[in-house]
């Protein structure tokens, strides 16, 4: 698991200016990757400081690095994040410490300032090809909430505290932030009708997660033990997992999550590496009274420090607040280490228990991250019980479920006392009609 080291000292300090901000996501101890292009050019994979992107393929040129991170480099330089992400956690550290150095006050920044480009004048894409997505269902408090509205004398099933619940989902209508999102078409059954039919969604809605990256993979057949599973995540983004209510209620039964997910699903454009997260490591605890994990799925390292700290925030924005010039509104806060009934590394350890094979780039959507509260949903399906209770925005309009033209922002963000903040960017889409 990632220990502090210098990158985390929080007094480091970078000489690109706006990395030094107290408010920007983005400082000198966070450095998380992605996938850029400017206007007309090819994508290439850069890291985020500041509001400036580092150019990686030109900040092998323009400088001297030692000879295992100029190779890294050069994988990079190819314009993918995957095959550095199969190098796993030692390559990653590597990296790290010399962009670190490199991008720390009193480093080269005659050759690399050419390197920058504003993250305001790239277009930014999903970090990594994802070869699998899996959708999880860690979120013990949405489970519940969602269990009440679906299934009111039975709300959590009873496999829920010993197995992590999950699903395969889609890759191919995974998007980057910012892509609009069609209200899809799809069978509903209304309350009453004999029959179903088929139409734009009623009950569009958002999932909060948080989206896991696998790095370095497993063979067919092999399965990653606990204690090696954090080694094989590369790091976390945000990620809405959009989704239709009237269609799910209609198909979930009897295999689950289909055409109500898998229309689209949103990722940001950054990938916070565990390295970054390790200050923000919390312990992973079960309530008294619940079952202790299986021995696979539990060990020391989890217990002292499994959980990820992160706040979370879902903002929400109209097209009328947009021609109003109101900037989105926050409608719900919560965090993942409270959200979370199981680790990102429980998650990779079980899905690989019967040999199935994670590939770098792989996502694992960590489910809704609701709190116990109302306040802390995750989803409009709480947050207005399951669209009987709209709530009322601060121009005076009422919301139950998404309408056209709505914009649906997810922000997060880790801070604790003696660690810099640090922050994931923006994970948003715009609802267009069906
Ligand atoms: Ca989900």
């Amino acid at each position: 698991m990632s220990t502090l080291d210098a990158t985390h000292d929080p007094a480091l300090q970078s000489w690109v200016a706006s990395a030094n901000a107290a408010d920007t996501d983005f400082p000198i101890q966070n450095l998380p990757f992605g996938r850029f292009r400017r206007p007309g050019q090819a994508w290439r994979i850069g890291v985020a400081i500041g509001d400036q992107v580092l150019d990686l393929e030109l900040a092998a040129e323009h400088t001297k690095w030692p000879s295992d991170v100029q190779a890294l480099l050069a994988l990079l330089a190819t314009g993918e994040l995957n095959g550095f992400m199969a190098r796993g956690a030692a390559a990653r550290r590597t990296l790290r410490r010399a962009l670190s150095q490199a991008l720390a006050a009193g480093g080269p920044e005659d050759a690399l300032a050419p390197c920058l480009v504003p993250q305001a004048e790239v277009e930014l894409g999903v970090p990594c090809r994802i070869g699998d997505y899996t959708d999880f269902y860690v979120g013990i408090h949405h489970a519940t909430a969602v269990g009440k509205l679906f299934r009111p004398d039975n709300p959590l099933l009873p496999n829920y505290k010993w197995v992590p619940i999950g699903y395969h989902g889609r890759a191919s209508s995974i998007v980057a932030s910012g892509t609009p999102i069609r209200r899809p078409r799809g069978q509903t059954q209304a309350a009453g009708q004999d029959a179903p039919e088929v139409g734009p969604t009623q009950r569009l809605d958002l999932e909060l997660e948080l989206g896991f990256f696998i790095g370095a993979g497993n063979a067919l057949g092999t399965s990653i033990p606990l204690a090696e599973a954090e080694d094989h995540l590369f790091g976390v983004c945000l990620f809405n997992d959009w989704s239709a209510r009237d269609i799910q209620a209609w198909e979930y039964q009897p295999l689950g999550p289909f055409l109500a997910k898998n229309f689209a699903s949103t990722v940001s454009p950054w990938i916070v590496t565990m390295e970054a997260l390790a200050p923000f490591r919390r312990p992973f605890t079960r309530p008294a009274g619940d079952p202790q994990p299986l021995p696979y799925l539990d060990d020391a390292g989890q217990r002292e420090r499994g959980a990820l700290d992160v706040q979370l925030e879902v903002r929400l924005q109209t097209a009328a607040m947009r021609e109003a010039g109101m900037p989105p509104v926050a409608i719900s806060n919560s965090n993942a280490a409270q959200a979370a009934y199981w680790t990102a590394a429980q998650l990779v350890a079980h899905h690989t228990v019967n040999g199935c094979n994670l590939q770098p780039g792989d996502l694992l959507g960590s489910g809704t991250l609701s709190g116990p509260e109302r306040a802390q949903a995750g989803s409009l399906l709480e947050l207005t019980a399951g669209g009987k209770e709209p709530f009322t925005l601060p121009n005076g309009e009422r919301r139950a479920f998404l309408q056209d033209g709505d914009t649906l922002v997810l922000a997060g963000h880790c801070e604790r006392p003696g660690a810099r903040r640090i922050g994931f960017g923006l994970c948003a889409g715009t609802v267009v009609p069906a």
